[in-house]
């Protein structure tokens, strides 16, 4: 998409409130190439760049400098910011359960339940945060990752609820079990989705462009992945062995386990809490691009309308004087 480009983008991250509408080739001059309008998607070939989209009645010229987030549809990238804070709510409610939910809940199917409600708060933030770009840009580098988040955060979380469901005091033991096997399964599903968001995110942070970010969430991907699936395989397996034996807790099998989840859950609140902070982050700076973007679309947008002016003003000008002339 960035052969389309016929102006040199600035190459590096600006501050906020310098955003610039790159001067661009000559308004009278028509697109040469395929373009998608950077709020419909329509392709702008053969339009001139000073125009404005037929269907949507975008600047043609905003779409035709590349796929950097500033230029995108403000809008779009409002949802992403909105998707970031529910995600953060998500994990704010997992932390406080993971940290004093043994305090707090006296069952662990009310931990469960609890947890629930994170995962949800997570995936509705996940959705948001996988909108595809209304132009279609982007998706040549991350659409597969983008869709792999949606179905296994969906996989996930029906992977908790089936938990939850088999952790329930009441449930015959057999019951419990087939369900924790099958719970075991999708939220293993659901930690691929995790992989697949930082994989997301970090090609997102490349069209900032900004490069700690996206550094940030190669490392995440790893280190927040891995623990968490290991924290869901042994959570898992230990829940299994608990199901219908509360006496299995004091074997010595039990606590060799309880000490590797011990571990394992340690790592895994770290990456978690540097995961929460990386949100922060990329949250204030998308808002930035938001705030960036605006501009920009109301430089295009006024740069769109003056071209416009100067034809419609003569046309109504000579509308106007014709019925004046007999008169004089
Ligand atoms: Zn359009």
């Amino acid at each position: 998409m960035s052969q389309n480009s016929i102006v040199s983008l600035p190459p590096a991250y600006p501050s906020p409130g310098m955003a610039v509408l790159p001067v661009t080739a000559d308004p009278n001059a028509t697109v040469q190439t395929d373009a998608p309008c950077r709020k419909c998607g329509y392709n702008l070939r053969g339009l001139m760049y000073g125009g404005r989209c037929p269907e949507c009645g975008s600047p043609v010229g905003l779409s035709t400098i590349g796929d950097l987030l500033r230029y995108s549809d403000p809008n779009w990238l409002l949802m992403l910011v909105r998707g970031i804070s529910f995600i953060l709510w998500g994990i704010l409610v997992a932390l406080i359960v993971g940290l004093v939910g043994g305090v707090l809940f006296r069952t662990q199917a009310a931990q469960h339940w609890v947890q629930i409600v994170a995962s949800l708060l997570g995936l509705y933030g996940a959705w948001l945060l996988t909108e595809p770009d209304p132009s279609g840009l982007g998706e040549a580098q991350y659409a597969i990752a983008r869709k792999l988040v949606r179905v296994a955060l969906m996989v996930g979380l029906g992977g908790s609820v089936l938990q939850a469901m088999g952790a329930t005091p009441g449930v015959p033991r057999e019951i419990g079990f087939g369900l924790g096997i099958v719970a075991i399964g999708a939220a293993a599903f659901g930690v691929v989705g995790e992989f697949a968001k930082f994989v997301y995110l970090g090609k997102l942070a490349q069209r900032i462009p900004h490069d700690q970010l996206a550094q940030r969430a190669r490392v995440l991907c790893w280190g927040y992945g891995l623990t968490m699936g290991a924290s869901v395989l042994i959570g898992g397996i230990v829940g299994l062995l608990l199901i219908g034996r509360p006496a299995a807790r004091t074997s010595p099998v039990f606590m060799g386990i309880a000490c590797a989840v011990a571990i394992v859950g340690l790592a895994y609140l770290v990456f978690a809490v540097m995961t929460f902070f990386f949100y922060i982050r990329m949250r204030r700076t998308l808002l930035e691009q938001v705030e960036l973007a605006r501009q920009v679309w109301g430089q295009a947008t006024a740069r769109a309308a003056d071209q416009r002016t100067p034809a419609t003003t003569g046309l109504a000008a000579r509308q106007s004087s014709d019925p004046l002339r007999p008169g004089r």
